[in-house]
């Protein structure tokens, strides 16, 4: 496994064990070139996806892309990164199980704000934001009154301002 920070393809395995719910095994690696550590993930693929685009182009879908993607919705917010992986889980299990090979973009982003709406509302208001391409204060202000609106639990956090917006 390639260092993420230098490139090396000389990494260790320090630690090695199963996640909380099985669904993969879990990883501690360091790097002994420059000492970095990271954690790796081990768990089944079904199938493979393909992810259809709004402009129709057709592209295999990455576990690691969309990981990326929330890691930057999910920057400084409390959120145990287990529970990240078990969201992801079952967004992967979800389209996997819907049958179809084919997925638009679109579907994965509801499944995905879905998850993220039980994790954090801030992540989740910064990933719809970009997900839904949020150009009017009022498209961003309606969302906010859907969580506001919520039933089931209280909101965690409100975001200081817009993202996007200046
Ligand atoms: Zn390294």
């Amino acid at each position: 496994m390639r260092c993420p920070y230098c490139g090396s393809l000389d990494t260790q395995v320090k630690d090695s064990r199963p996640t909380e719910d099985s669904s993969a095994i879990r990883r501690r690696r360091v790097c002994p070139d420059c000492g970095g550590r990271f954690t790796t993930f081990e768990r089944v693929q079904l199938r493979d996806l393909v992810v259809v685009k709004k402009s129709g182009r057709r592209v295999v879908f990455e576990r690691e892309k969309l990981m990326r993607s929330l890691s930057i919705a999910l920057r400084k917010r409390p959120v145990d990164p287990e529970r990240v992986e078990r969201m992801v889980n079952g967004v992967v299990r979800q389209l996997e199980s819907e049958g179809e090979s084919e997925i638009p973009s679109s579907r994965i982003g509801e499944l995905v704000m879905q998850g993220l709406k039980t994790l954090d509302d801030v992540a989740y208001v910064r990933f719809a934001s970009v997900y839904r391409d949020f150009r009017e204060a009022r498209d961003f202000h309606a969302l906010i009154d859907e969580l506001a609106t919520d039933d089931d639990e209280p909101p965690k956090g409100r975001p200081q301002k817009a993202p996007g917006k200046a």
